[in-house]
């Protein structure tokens, strides 16, 4: 490596540094190199890249109204309510969600198509959520992405956006191929399930998420499956969580037929009709 270059990587190094950063979910000081104000930058300009390589919005501004007025519900009670959120419908067939720095989360049709229930959908929307506060994208582009973050990302956080549309197409595939360690993942869902049971949702919708992820053979979401710990351990402590935090459920939201009529009947071709009378049941 020549002196010159070493320099820079010191400099980039020196301007990303920023010392340790309290994780607001376990209280504790982390290492961290990207500050609050880079997490917000990063989520803003890679956003729509990322969007596109998710297949773009789904066109259906309902559908994206709900989804996000569920997210913000959930934002609004979470460690950093005073962010900026976007939850955001994407058409990519994968079943997944995608958590950016500083508040831009996406949510697939491949996913949507295979939750049943609004708590549901809460659960997911919650464990993404808590990957923001708890900032563990920035802690992972740290760990993963290392030098390629210094110099492609050093343009994210600067003034200007990439001029070659290729580097910054790939750092935003980086983004979405990241992944969360396994203490991150156990964070986001127990988190997760605190965030949707004060938001009103019912808490097995974390458990239920867990199991359809289990069923997922053959589809593994980059962000659930390839991660540990395995969806068999987690369905075993979010119900010890129930058992021991919320024992009674009673009267939280599980919102079957708002799901299907908001979401499901949307995107699909043979929508099923819900009277009026059924949404008083659940
Ligand atoms: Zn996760």
């Amino acid at each position: 490596m020549t002196g010159k270059l070493t320099l820079l990587i010191l400099s980039l190094a020196i301007c990303f540094c920023t010392g340790c950063a309290v994780n607001p979910i376990t209280g504790e000081e982390e290492l961290m190199f990207i500050s609050e104000n880079q997490d917000i930058e990063i989520g803003r300009k890679y956003a729509p890249e990322i969007e596109k390589q998710l297949g773009g919005r789904i066109d259906n501004p309902d559908l994206q109204n709900y989804i996000d007025s569920i997210g913000q519900k959930i934002a609004r009670i979470s460690h950093r309510p005073n962010w900026e959120y976007h939850f955001t419908a994407v058409e990519h067939k994968m079943v997944n969600a995608i958590a950016l720095p500083g508040g831009h989360i996406f949510v697939t049709k491949g996913m949507l198509e295979k939750l049943t229930t609004e708590a549901q959908l809460a659960a997911l929307l919650a464990h993404e959520t808590v990957h923001v506060t708890a900032r563990h994208s920035s802690a992972a582009i740290s760990r993963q992405m290392g030098l390629s973050f210094l110099f492609l990302g050093a343009t994210a956080a600067g003034a200007n956006i990439p001029q070659d549309a290729g580097r910054a197409a790939a750092f935003a595939l980086q983004l979405i191929g990241l992944k969360y360690s396994r203490v991150q993942e156990r964070q986001a869902d127990v988190a997760g399930m605190d965030y949707m049971v004060v938001a009103g949702y019912n808490p097995y919708g974390a458990v239920e998420l867990m199991q359809m992820l289990e069923d997922q053979d053959k589809v593994k979401p980059a962000e659930f499956l390839s991660s540990h710990p395995s969806p068999e351990n987690r369905i075993i402590y979010l119900n010890a969580r129930i058992q021991t935090r919320y024992d009674s459920s009673e009267g939280l939201r599980i919102g079957k037929n708002a799901y299907r009529s908001a979401v499901l009947n949307r995107l699909s071709k043979d929508p099923i009709e819900i009277s009026p009378l059924d949404h008083l049941n659940n």
